[in-house]
């Protein structure tokens, strides 16, 4: 079992929350890494009976912008080193913010694929504002409620779908 799917995005978005659920629903095994590190969790999801592994990244906490700016370079270089393809989850409730660009910016630059995920679609009116992400110039964008699982399954379709 060799593919790996990285959630990266800003705090706050609902990165833990979709991991969680993806891991509950699949009674996957939630640990974490050795003593070394705090800032990403692994699991093991399935899906339409395909097994593979999931990373939480980012699990930093409020400081100054520099340290926001090196711990986003720190998270996306972890995604794109260790992913066969990138969830970039933003939140629907907050909009575009700088940091959605920073991370936007690196991670266009990758050459794995990158599935942007817009969270927090709870509701008719989220989705229609939730358009505005189009303009951060994915190809590939997903509309998801993590707290309902409104749209995970699609999401989790097109993962399964690259393995
Ligand atoms: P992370 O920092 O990106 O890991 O974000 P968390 O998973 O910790 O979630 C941040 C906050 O967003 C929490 O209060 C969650 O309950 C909330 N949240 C996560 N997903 C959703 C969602 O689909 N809809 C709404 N309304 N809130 C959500
Ligand atoms: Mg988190």
């Amino acid at each position: 079992m060799s593919f790996t799917v990285a959630i990266t995005g800003r705090p706050n978005v609902g990165k833990s929350t979709f991991f969680n659920r993806m891991l509950e629903q699949r009674k996957a095994i939630v640990d974490d890494v050795s003593g070394v590190t705090r800032d990403r969790q692994y699991g093991v999801a399935e899906w339409i009976g395909r097994t593979f592994n999931v990373i939480d990244t980012g699990g930093f906490v409020a400081g100054s912008d520099d340290v926001f700016e090196k711990e986003i370079r720190k998270q996306v270089h972890i995604a794109i080193d260790e992913a066969n393809v990138i969830i970039f989850m933003v939140d629907a409730a907050a909009g575009i913010t700088n940091l959605d660009e920073n991370m936007a910016d690196l991670l266009r630059r990758s050459t794995k694929p990158v599935y942007l995920v817009v969270n927090k679609v709870d509701n008719h009116a989220r989705m229609l504002e939730a358009s505005e992400f189009y303009s951060l110039g994915f190809e590939h964008i997903f509309f998801v409620s993590s707290i309902s699982g409104s749209g995970t399954g699609d999401l989790l379709d097109a993962v399964v779908a690259l393995m």
